[in-house]
């Protein structure tokens, strides 16, 4: 399948091993911790191997413009931003279409776990900053979002984890990098709430076939379970700690 493939760099190699050396099936290695800024109510930081993610939650509070809140719930306000050092070539600092986009669909996959209901005429405001881009960052934003609303306390029907599967040289493989999305035939990122049995993202740019689709999506929820875990054990461990030193 490969010879079909327009670039030079080997995507998948003859053991069928990725770029980076991973299989197909294998997620970058993961970081997370909680609680890393001290001014917001709320953060985490996130790493999908060399994509790096802060997320930092402020309220509920109440809205500077009156004319924004709601009368029976909290509005969820997201700012996806990526920093001018997050890419090789210095990102404009100012607001892109593509970071305007993806502060809509971060925001879509966190409203329904949200408790909004609990804080009529409220704000939550999630600040969504790519620290270093490597493919992924609204899954990764995602994912980080989720553990910070979590840390601020704020009341959530489940945790939300994200990841996007790809195909490369005719091979699905999870978790992409920028090589690989860049270079691949298809990306689809993910993010789904395992816990309440909920998909909150599905984005796909490029072309599978109708059970690739399938396969890649059941791919994607089967790692955002694992990633979910990890979301509930670093919580545990942060508040296991915290009460630990209050004793
Ligand atoms: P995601 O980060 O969710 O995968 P995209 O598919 O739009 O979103 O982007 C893929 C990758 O391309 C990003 O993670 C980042 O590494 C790179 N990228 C995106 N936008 C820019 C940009 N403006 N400048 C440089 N690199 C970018």
């Amino acid at each position: 399948m490969g010879g079909s493939n327009k670039s030079e760099v080997k995507l998948i190699d003859e053991s069928g091993k990725r770029h980076d050396g991973r299989s197909p099936e294998d997620l970058r290695p993961i970081r997370m911790e909680v609680g890393v800024l001290n001014n917001a109510n709320g953060s985490a930081l996130v790493e999908f191997g060399r994509t790096r993610v802060i997320a930092a939650v402020y309220g509920p509070k109440e809205p500077p413009q009156k004319y924004v809140a709601l009368p029976d719930r909290a509005i969820l306000r997201v700012r996806y931003h990526m920093a001018p050092f997050s890419t090789e070539d210095r990102k404009s600092p100012a607001p892109s279409r593509r970071e305007i986009e993806l502060s809509k669909v971060i925001r879509e996959a966190l409203e329904p776990v949200v408790i909004s209901e609990l804080y009529p005429r409220a704000a939550i405001d999630v600040f969504v900053e790519v620290l270093q881009a490597d493919g992924g960052t609204r899954t990764t934003g995602v994912t980080a979002a989720s553990l910070a609303l979590a840390d601020a306390g704020i009341p959530m029907r489940a945790l939300v984890g994200g990841v996007a599967v790809g195909k490369v040289e005719g091979v699905l493989v999870l978790d992409i990098d920028e090589v690989e999305d860049n270079l691949g035939e298809a990306d689809m990122p993910v993010a789904a709430a395992p816990d309440i049995n909920k998909v909150t993202l599905l984005q796909l740019n490029g072309v599978l076939t109708q059970e690739e689709f399938e396969r890649g999506l059941e791919m994607a929820l089967n790692a955002i379970k694992k990633i979910v875990e990890m979301e509930k054990e670093t919580l545990r461990n942060k508040y296991s700690k915290v009460s630990l030193e209050e004793v």
